[in-house]
């Protein structure tokens, strides 16, 4: 594409119309579909999506950069096939790839110079999604046994993305040459994550306290001869495969002492289902 055509692409988000000399253009590897070091990816049709979201967004340049209070905007994405590259998940590789303008003033001018320099950089999107699925059997994440990260047979465990709603920004992160370059997302459901995790920590110590509280009890049935609360502040030094351990050890010992205890068996129906919870 010539520059008049880029212009007037350019134009359909400039205040007033540019012109060719007043324009600094480049392009921005916005994201792509590779499962990433969260175990996260974009499918295809978000990656779509993202491309319109993002037209007209400004990007603004972190602190390693020359730059003061500038922003780049992008007028125009496509989302970029390559047949030869198959990624993680088993499909062809695809990236977003923006273009973006920077008027040529001079208070850019050193930063269009660290720019056709190569500065090595990464650019940071923010976005949020409808849809988060597990990769492996396409329920909704957290509603599932899947762990991300886990391979099931041949199929690792990862979360699409699926369905963006917005993009509300995105970054120029300047990097050290040796860090490979990629893509750092930033979220709008983070808080929603950073809270999901915070249940299950809460839920964790939850189960790690009803099992010490069962391992009591049951060594009590087990053997009478036991200080309760010693054996409770013992128990509060242990972890899940200890108390497991002794769990079952004294459950052994307390069904023989008291083998017709209906009570028991029900208390450890339910608490094999928290366990399943807590592992979710
Ligand atoms: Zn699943």
């Amino acid at each position: 594409m010539d520059i008049r055509e880029e212009l007037a692409y350019i134009n359909q988000f400039a205040r007033t119309a540019l012109t060719e000399e007043q324009v600094y253009v480049f392009s921005v590897r916005l994201c792509d579909n590779e499962v990433d070091r969260d175990f996260e990816r974009f499918d295809t049709a978000a990656l779509e999506r993202l491309g319109e979201l993002f037209l007209g967004k400004s990007g603004i340049f972190d602190h390693q950069w020359s730059a003061r209070g500038q922003t780049a905007r992008i007028y125009r994405t496509e989302v970029v096939r390559e047949a030869a590259r198959v990624t993680t998940a088993g499909d062809g590789y695809c990236w977003l790839k923006g273009w973006a303008y920077l008027l040529r003033t001079e208070k850019n001018a050193d930063l269009i110079a660290e720019i056709e320099g190569g500065i090595k950089k990464e650019v940071s999107v923010g976005c949020s999604v409808a849809k988060r699925v597990c990769s492996v059997c396409g329920a909704e994440e957290g509603c599932c046994q899947h762990v991300r990260g886990q391979m099931y047979g041949d199929r690792l465990c990862f979360t699409e993305l699926r369905e963006p709603v917005d993009a509300y920004e995105w970054s120029f992160v300047a990097v050290p040459a040796q860090r490979e370059a990629g893509v750092v997302k930033r979220f709008g459901q983070e808080g929603g994550e950073a809270a999901l995790l915070r249940k299950q920590a809460a839920l964790g110590r939850k189960y790690l306290q009803e099992l010490r509280k069962e391992v009591v009890r049951l060594a009590m049935l087990a053997d009478d001869g036991l200080d309760g609360s010693v054996l409770g502040k013992a128990m509060d030094r242990l972890e899940e495969p200890e108390l497991l351990e002794l769990k079952r050890g004294y459950e052994v010992q307390a069904a023989r002492r008291f083998p017709a205890a209906p009570q028991l068996r029900r208390k450890c129906v339910e608490e094999r289902g928290d366990e399943t919870v807590f592992l979710v």
